[in-house]
């Protein structure tokens, strides 16, 4: 498959677009702030949507009463840093090494392959995910990922 170098700020917009009648209806409000001029990424941009879908449909699905979900991405050293807040239930810290497993999930419907699935597609674009939580606060899931050089 072809890695492509991809503006990670237009792949957000059009997964926030795609997202945001049903965080509306969950009364959830999207907030999105990418500085300027970022570096691309190589990337299969199908793939890192999925991963960015995931995370955000996880954010919305952690505050059934509603609240925020604050992305922003920025570069640190050699990598693009995207970063998922929310102001849901939280993880409680002996369950954060469970969220990779298959089929570890807390909800009803769950499938618990959501982050699977993002562990396995970050893996692959040689990127790495970080995840920090405090339970009845909140949770932030960071995507970090190796920027495309430019060509000399
Ligand atoms: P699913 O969403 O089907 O449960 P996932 O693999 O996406 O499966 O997530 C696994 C579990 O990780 C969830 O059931 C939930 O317990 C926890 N989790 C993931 N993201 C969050 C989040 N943003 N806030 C709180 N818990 C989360
Ligand atoms: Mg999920």
């Amino acid at each position: 498959i072809d890695m492509v170098p991809t503006s990670i700020t237009g792949l957000l917009h059009h997964v926030i677009s795609l997202i945001e009648t049903q965080a509306i209806l969950m009364n959830v409000q999207i907030y999105f702030k990418a500085h300027e001029d970022l570096p691309l990424v190589s990337c299969v941009d199908s793939q890192l949507k999925q991963v960015f879908i995931n995370l955000l449909k996880n954010a919305i699905e952690a505050m059934p009463d509603g609240g925020n979900v604050y992305i922003s991405i920025k570069t640190e050293d050699d990598e693009l840093v995207v970063s998922f807040k929310d102001e849901g239930c939280g993880i409680p810290f002996e369950k954060l090494p469970s969220l990779g497993e298959p089929f570890f999930t807390t909800k009803e419907k769950g499938t618990g392959l959501g982050l699977m699935v993002c562990y396995k597609i970050i893996e692959d674009h040689g990127g790495r995910i970080q995840v920090k939580s405090e339970p009845g606060k909140g949770s932030t899931f960071k995507v970090a990922l190796p920027v495309t050089l430019p060509r000399l």
